[in-house]
Order: structure tokens, then sequence, then C-alpha cells
């Protein structure tokens, strides 16, 4: 009678090099990608961490008289910006990339 099924493959066979630059970890942080970056102006902040509050990415940290953000996190979606109250936050267009 013929055979009707293979052996099972084994994949201990497959070298460890076979794709090396899909096996290589690449950290893609939104820092590497952003094409806007938030800028504050410190005369405008009143700390009232709205910005903090609302960030997605949870990039920004407190200063003693200001808020400040963490551009190699920050993705530049803007939302804190729309979100300021005293407009302290504009966002500008990232160079020289
Ligand atoms: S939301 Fe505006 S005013 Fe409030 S802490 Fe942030 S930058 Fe300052
Ligand atoms: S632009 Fe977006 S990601 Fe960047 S600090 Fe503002 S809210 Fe956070």
């Amino acid at each position: 009678m013929q055979r009707q099924s293979r052996d099972h493959f084994d994949a201990s066979t497959i070298p460890d090099d076979l794709a090396p630059i899909a096996t290589v970890l690449s950290k893609m942080l939104p820092g590497d990608w952003r094409s806007l970056r938030p800028v504050i102006d410190r005369r405008k902040c009143v700390k009232c961490s709205l910005c903090w509050l609302y960030c997605p990415v949870q990039c920004v940290t407190e200063k003693p008289r200001w808020f400040e953000f963490d551009l190699a996190v920050c993705k530049g979606c803007g939302i804190c910006a729309q979100e300021c109250p005293q407009r302290a936050i504009s966002m500008v267009e990232e160079t020289g990339r």
C-alpha cells in the first residue's frame, strides 16, 4: 500500500543565518519618523499639566517652571497643542532629516 503522509518537517535543519536582516531587532522610536514637533513657549505656560494628562504616549515631563517633551518618544500628534488652554505649545515642522 502507498504511504499517504510525509515525515514531519525538521525545523532544526534551518540555518540560523537564513535571513539575518529580519532577525536584527530595530527599535523604531517615533522621534525617527515624526514630521512635527511640539515647542513650548515657557512665558505662556501656567503649569496646568493638561499636556501631561492628554499626551497619548506619556512623554511630557514636569520641570520646575514648565513642562517638557521627550522628543525621542513624542510622535508629533499635536494633541498637547490642541488641549493647551494657554496656546503655549506650537507644532513646528521637523527639519534636517
Ligand atoms: S497644557 Fe499648556 S499651560 Fe498647561 S502645562 Fe502644558 S504647556 Fe503649560
Ligand atoms: S505631540 Fe502628541 S506625542 Fe508629542 S508631546 Fe504632544 S501629545 Fe505627546
